[in-house]
Formats: C-alpha cells, sequence, structure tokens
C-alpha cells in the first residue's frame, strides 16, 4: 500500500509542469494555467457543478496571477495554522476557567469543543485552493 503510493507520488513529480486551460481564479479570464490541486473543497465544487448539471470548468491559476495566488494561499495557511493555535487556547482557557470558578467540569466540555471547532471553521471564509506546479 505504502508502496504503491509512493510510486504514485514519484510520477507526479517526474511530470512536466502540468498546464490546464480553465478559468483563471484571479483574473477569470479563460486561460492556460496551473490547475488547482483537487482538494476537499475544490472536489466537492466539482461535485456539486456535476450533480447540477453545470459544464465542468477548471480552475486555474494564469502565468500572471501566479505570485498573487501563491501570497492569498500563504495567507490562508497562515490563517489555518493561526486558528488553529486559538482553537487550542480557548478550550483550554474555558476549561481552565470552569477548573476555577466551579465543578461543572463534564458539562462544559460540550460547548468548549463546540466553540474550538467554530473558531476551527473561521478560515474557511478565507479558502483560496492550492495551485499545481
Ligand atoms: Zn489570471
Amino acid at each position: 500500500m505504502a508502496g504503491a503510493a509512493g510510486g504514485g507520488r514519484k510520477a507526479r513529480l517526474s511530470k512536466p509542469l502540468s498546464k490546464e486551460q480553465g478559468i483563471c481564479i484571479l483574473c477569470g479570464e479563460e486561460r492556460e494555467g496551473a490547475p488547482a490541486v483537487a482538494d476537499f473543497v475544490i472536489s466537492s465544487a466539482r461535485k456539486l457543478r456535476a450533480v447540477l448539471r453545470l459544464p465542468q470548468r477548471h480552475t486555474v491559476c494564469c502565468p500572471s496571477c501566479m505570485e498573487e495566488c501563491a501570497r492569498r494561499r500563504a495567507g490562508y495557511e497562515r490563517k489555518l495554522r493561526n486558528y488553529k493555535l486559538w482553537a487550542g487556547v480557548f478550550f483550554a482557557l474555558v476549561v481552565a476557567s470552569s477548573f476555577a470558578f466551579s465543578n461543572a467540569f463534564p458539562w462544559v466540555l460540550l460547548p468548549a469543543a463546540m466553540g474550538a471547532i467554530i473558531i476551527l471553521a473561521l478560515p474557511n471564509f478565507y479558502y483560496f485552493p492550492a495551485f499545481e506546479g
């Protein structure tokens, strides 16, 4: 299993920079560019378009927008990391304060976890896909 996955990765790396015809995510023009990595959001959007019988279109990043795309992706990834940290801090603070002020410890886990999940979901408002190449 691991060997097969490793082989797949090697095959992908040896491929030259992939170019695809599609709609640029930034300038919205139909151009040839690096395709978006099919992560959860991208593949869900494709499934949704298939269900709605909309024409499939590829999201790409054209060469002139490459720098801005990389910058936005980096910003999104930084937010993901930061919000993970904040969710952990929030959870720890709520649980710690319940220890300090009351003995309702088991009951505080639910709101603490829900708050942490909401914090974890926030950066997805800033979602920006990664691009191959
Ligand atoms: Zn563009």
